[in-house]
C-alpha cells in the first residue's frame, strides 16, 4: 500500500484511544479540567456505568463562546505555553488532548459561561464533527455532557465491563480527587442516586467521611507528618481493623496529583507487615510532596504514572510515615520471647482462709469531709496492698486470657483462675458471716459414685454440708444430692465428683473446710477455652477488682500478670 497522510478524523480516533480508555478516564479528565478552572463544587452524574451518560458540572471560570471550538481541538490548552512550563506545572491538564479525544468518540456537548457573561454558549460535537456555537441560559461554570461513549468504536465498547464495574472505576477516580482536594465539594450521582458526597470544608477528615463513610473514617488516622530531605509525606491511613479485601481504597497523591505506583503501594503494605492478615489491604490516602523538578508527570498519556528522580527515597519516607503512625496507634503486641512477671508472689492470704464466724468484712473507709478535732487533712484511703487497679477490658486471647489496660500498662488475666478467686472469696465471706448460700434442687439428683468418692462424701459430710453440699446415701455407691452451693450453676455431677476426688488426695488448704471451699470454687469456675462476651469479661474483672487478694487463685497460681508501661517501652527499645 502506498503511504498516505491519514485524515484528521482517523488520527483523532486513534489518539482518543490513548486518553479515553473507559468512562472513568473520561470522568477523570473532565473533573481535572473543572479543578483547573478553579471550581469549588463539582457534580458528576453517570447512567449505565457511563456508557449512556456522563455529565460533569462545575462552577469554575468557564470559557468564552469563541473559545469553545478551540477547546475541543487537539493540542489546544490554556495551561501551557512552551515545554519549559512543564517543570513548574500547577494544573492537572497540560496536553490539550482530553476534550478533543472525548468528543471524537461520543455525542459530546460543552456549555460554558464565564462570570463576566450574562449567558453561556454551547457547542455540540457528534463523534468528532463539531456543530455551531449557540447561546444558552445557564449559571456560571461549565457543563460537559457525554452520551453514547464509544458508540462508533465497537472494539472499545465491547471491551467495557459490566455497569457496576465501570461505575466502581468512576467512583475510585472521584474518591481520589475528593481526597486530593478537600476544599472542593464533590458529588457523584449514579443512575439518580448519590454515591459519594464531600462537603468541601477543606478538612481532610470531612473528605474521608464522604469517601469512606463516617464509620470507617473513624478508624482512619492522620499520618504522622514526615519531612526527609526534599520529600514530605502526609495524609491519613486506616488502622488494620478497617483493611479491605482489595487495593482499590488506597490512594496515592504526588504533589496533589493522583497516581498509581506499585513501588509506593508496596512500601505502604510493607509498613503494615504483621498487622494485616493475608489478603487484606490498607485503605487511606498518602500524599507525597516534593520539588516539581524531582518528579516527571509526563510519562503516561493519562498522567496516571509518574517518574521520581529518587524513587527509593520517596518509598522510604512513605514507609516511615505509615509505620510510625501505625505503631503509635496500635496496642503493643509483645513478641513471644517476653516473659511476664507475676504481680506479686502467688501467696494465698491465710487470713482469708480461716473460717471464723466472728469475722465480719471491714467497714468501708469513712472519709470525714473535715476533721476539726485532729486538724489532720482528710485523705482517701490508699488502695489496699495487692489490690487491682481499675482495668479496661480489651479482649480475650485463646479464649482463656483477658487482656486489659490499667493505669500502668497491660494486664493479662487468667479467666479461670480469676473466677476461681472470686468464687472462693464469695464462699469464704459467706462462711464467715451468714453461711454459704445454697441452692435446693427441685428433685434429688441421684449420682453413681466410685467407692472411694462415696467414702470421702461420708467422711467429710459435715464440711461439705457447711459449704452447701447436701447429700444422702441412696443404696449401693449412689447418693441423692438435695442441695448444692449457689456458686455451682451447672454440671453438678462433674463438680461434685471433682471435689470428692480432690478431697481424697489432699488438695490445697490446711483444714478440710478450706479444701472443700477451694475445690468447689475451682471446679465451678468458668474454664479456659470458653468464649466470653465483652460484658461478661467486664463483670469478671469488676468482681476481681473487689477481691481481697485478686492476684492468686485458691490453688496459689497467679491470676494476673502485669506488663508495665516501662517494661513495654523497654521491650520495644523506646527506653
Ligand atoms: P488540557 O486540560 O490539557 O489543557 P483539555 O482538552 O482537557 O486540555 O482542555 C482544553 C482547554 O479547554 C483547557 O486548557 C481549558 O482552557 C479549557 N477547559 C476545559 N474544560 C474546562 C472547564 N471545565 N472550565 C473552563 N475551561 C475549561
Ligand atoms: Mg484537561
Amino acid at each position: 500500500m502506498p503511504i498516505v497522510r491519514l485524515d484528521e478524523a482517523t488520527v483523532r480516533r486513534i489518539a482518543a484511544g490513548e486518553v479515553v480508555e473507559r468512562p472513568a478516564s473520561v470522568v477523570k479528565e473532565l473533573v481535572e479540567n473543572a479543578l483547573d478552572a478553579g471550581a469549588r463544587a463539582i457534580r458528576v452524574e453517570i447512567a449505565a456505568g457511563g456508557r449512556e451518560l456522563i455529565r460533569v458540572q462545575d462552577d469554575g471560570c468557564g470559557m468564552l463562546p469563541e473559545e469553545l471550538p478551540l477547546a475541543v481541538e487537539r493540542h489546544t490548552t490554556s495551561k501551557l505555553r512552551d515545554f519549559a512550563d512543564l517543570a513548574r506545572l500547577t494544573t492537572y491538564g497540560f496536553r490539550g488532548e482530553a476534550l478533543a479525544a472525548i468528543s471524537a468518540v461520543s455525542d459530546f456537548e460543552i456549555a460554558s459561561r464565564p462570570p463576566a457573561s450574562g449567558h453561556g454558549a454551547r457547542l455540540r460535537v457528534r463523534f468528532g464533527k463539531p456543530g455551531r456555537v449557540e447561546p444558552v441560559g445557564m449559571s456560571v461554570g461549565t457543563i460537559v455532557t457525554v452520551r453514547d461513549l464509544f458508540a462508533t468504536v465497537p472494539a472499545r465498547r465491547r471491551f467495557l465491563r459490566q455497569d457496576v464495574t465501570e461505575t466502581a472505576y468512576v467512583q475510585r477516580v472521584l474518591a481520589a480527587l475528593a481526597l486530593a482536594r478537600p476544599e472542593v465539594r464533590v458529588e457523584f450521582v449514579v443512575d439518580g442516586r448519590t454515591a459519594l458526597a464531600t462537603p468541601g470544608s477543606g478538612r481532610l477528615v470531612d473528605a474521608l467521611a464522604g469517601v469512606y463513610g463516617a464509620e470507617t473514617a473513624a478508624s482512619i488516622v492522620p499520618l504522622e507528618p514526615i519531612e526527609s530531605g526534599e520529600v514530605a509525606v502526609h495524609g491519613a491511613i486506616g488502622l488494620p481493623a478497617v483493611a479491605r479485601a482489595n487495593r482499590q481504597s488506597l490512594f496515592l497523591l504526588v504533589n496533589g496529583r493522583w497516581i498509581e505506583s506499585r513501588t509506593l503501594v508496596a512500601a505502604i503494605e510493607q509498613a503494615y507487615h504483621t498487622l494485616l492478615m493475608v489478603g487484606r489491604y490498607p485503605i487511606g490516602v498518602v500524599a507525597v510532596s516534593l520539588p516539581p523538578d524531582r518528579v516527571d508527570v509526563n510519562v503516561h498519556p493519562t498522567k496516571r504514572e509518574v517518574r521520581f528522580a529518587d524513587e527509593r527515597a520517596v518509598a522510604a519516607a512513605v514507609h516511615e510515615a505509615v509505620r510510625r503512625t501505625l505503631l503509635s496507634h496500635l496496642p503493643a503486641q509483645p513478641p513471644p520471647a517476653v516473659t511476664f512477671s507475676p504481680l506479686e508472689p502467688p501467696v494465698i492470704q491465710r487470713r482469708l482462709l480461716v473460717a471464723d464466724p466472728s469475722r465480719v468484712p471491714p467497714p468501708p473507709p469513712v472519709i470525714s469531709p473535715a476533721a476539726p478535732e485532729t486538724g489532720e487533712a482528710p485523705s482517701s484511703a490508699p488502695p489496699a496492698e495487692g489490690r487491682l487497679p481499675i482495668l479496661r477490658v480489651l479482649g480475650q486471647v485463646r479464649q482463656s486470657y483477658i487482656i486489659a489496660e490499667g493505669p500502668d500498662g497491660m494486664y493479662l488475666i487468667d479467666q479461670h483462675a480469676a473466677h476461681e478467686r472470686i468464687l472462693l472469696e464469695h464462699l469464704l465471706d459467706q462462711l464467715a458471716t451468714r453461711g454459704v448460700e445454697q441452692q435446693r434442687l427441685l428433685e434429688p439428683l441421684v449420682l453413681e459414685l466410685t467407692p472411694q468418692q462415696l467414702e470421702t462424701s461420708v467422711r467429710y459430710a459435715r464440711e461439705l454440708r457447711e459449704l452447701g453440699w447436701e447429700m444422702d446415701p441412696f443404696g449401693g455407691t449412689s447418693v441423692a444430692v438435695r442441695a448444692v452451693p449457689a456458686v455451682v450453676q451447672r454440671n453438678i455431677e462433674r463438680v461434685l465428683t471433682a471435689v470428692l476426688d480432690e478431697l481424697a488426695t489432699g488438695g490445697r488448704g490446711t483444714t478440710p473446710l478450706e479444701r472443700v471451699a477451694i475445690s468447689t470454687a475451682c471446679h465451678s469456675a468458668i474454664r479456659a477455652g470458653q468464649e466470653l462476651s465483652l460484658p461478661e469479661m467486664r463483670e469478671l474483672i469488676r468482681q476481681l477488682e473487689q477481691c481481697q487478694a485478686p492476684n492468686a487463685c485458691g490453688h496459689g497460681r497467679p491470676t494476673v500478670v502485669h506488663l508495665s508501661t516501662e517494661e513495654l517501652e523497654r521491650h520495644f527499645g523506646r527506653r
